[in-house]
């Protein structure tokens, strides 16, 4: 179990972690989520005994990393934002000094398979890590963490950086790891802690915003719902005959979707559906309906809001529904996904082209 008790961490008069506290029981994967800045890689150099906080105390299985450094940090494994990983080593000189580094008991030779076995890195193991890929790279950084088999592993964005296949990878892996180790993993990919993490601490300018399971982050708390109306119609009495739907809170012109032709989007009031009311009072004005599907925040909504600082009813995110025959799949979501593609070109593929360099 780890304990996080009233940590603080101030650079200067910059709080980078002001004043969180939050526990993370055994077996579970945690979601750090939150964008740019918001504290999560200095939380987890702390917890590591990396950085020295400011003030705050963090146990380790019940051990205060300050009073017993060294026992603490045998019980984690800690992949950083940057792997420490020495370029001009093979994989297997590596691993043998992180190996020798940690002061490791378990057997050498058995240990270091066992590890590259699960981490997937066997066919790489005398190669250069400078001509590594970004992947193997960062399944070598898992490796590293991974020896001396710590209970916790504390991983900081281990999917930055990677192409959209190796992300699945590493997903899958931390997924497979969780079921033997703690896991704190820190994302700003929202999508990426929904897939994998059973809870989630939103963090926002080192304070947190959210902290529950991710279930219930996602499920639980309702809130308003939303439409989005296409109408063919004039936009100024459009907005006003919205407005004086009852339940209706508040409507905005979206985007001129084609010209002259505007999307609505509609916040209701909770459990209110004006869809039919909406449809009659269009049609009574001689515009025409050109598309219409509710939506309900998505964990994305909530995140923009929490960490935009405004308060927010969190909601499900159930499935959109569509009662058009345009395409509006487009605004259904936001893929948060694209933000894990990459233009770096070092694929797993582009490997085979390196291989021979470091053969001598
Ligand atoms: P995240 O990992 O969530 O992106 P960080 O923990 O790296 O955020 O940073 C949190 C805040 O602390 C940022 O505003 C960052 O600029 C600041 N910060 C981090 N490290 C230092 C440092 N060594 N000196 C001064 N400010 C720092
Ligand atoms: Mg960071």
């Amino acid at each position: 179990m780890i304990e996080v008790k009233n940590l603080t961490k101030q650079y200067g008069s910059k709080k980078a972690v002001d004043n969180i506290s939050f526990t993370v029981q055994d077996g579970r994967i945690l979601g750090f989520l939150g964008p740019n800045g918001a504290g999560k890689s200095t939380t987890m150099n702390i917890l590591t005994g990396y950085i020295s906080s400011t003030s705050g105390d963090i146990l380790i299985n019940g051990t205060n990393i300050l009073d017993e450094p060294m026992k603490a940090k045998k019980e984690i494994g800690y992949l950083p934002e940057i792997p420490p990983l020495y370029l001009d080593m093979t994989v297997k000189e590596y691993l043998d000094f992180v190996y020798d580094l940690k002061k490791c008991a378990l057997p050498r030779k058995a240990h270091l398979a066992d590890v590259c076995v699960l981490v997937k890195i066997n066919d790489v193991y005398n190669r250069m890590i400078r001509n590594l890929s970004k992947g193997y790279k960062q399944r070598v950084g898992l490796a590293q963490a991974l020896i001396g088999n710590p209970p916790i592993l504390i991983l900081d964005e281990p999917t930055v950086g990677l192409d959209p296949k190796q992300i699945i990878e590493i997903r899958t892996l931390i997924k497979k790891l969780g079921k033997k180790h703690t896991v704190i993993l820190s994302s700003h990919i929202l999508t990426e802690i929904q897939a994998v993490c059973d809870d989630v601490i939103i963090i926002n300018k080192g304070v947190i915003a959210a902290n529950d399971t991710t279930e219930n982050l996602t499920k639980n708390i309702s809130a308003d719902s939303r439409l989005i109306a296409r109408i063919d119609g004039s936009r100024e009495e459009i907005l006003k005959v919205i407005k004086a739907i009852p339940g209706v809170i508040s409507v905005v012109a979206d985007m001129e979707r084609e010209p002259g032709i505007y999307d609505y989007e509609i916040e209701v009031k909770e459990k209110t559906d004006i869809r039919r009311e909406l449809f009659k009072r269009i049609v009574a004005r001689n515009w025409v309906m050109l598309g219409l599907k509710s939506t309900e925040m998505s964990l994305e909504d909530i995140f923009l809001k929490i960490t935009m600082g405004d308060t927010v009813n969190i909601t499900v995110k159930k499935d959109t529904e569509d009662v058009t025959d345009e395409d509006n799949d487009a605004d259904d979501e936001i893929d948060t996904d694209d933000e894990d593609t990459n233009d770096e070109a070092d694929t797993d593929e582009n490997e085979k082209d390196t291989a021979e360099e470091d053969e001598e």
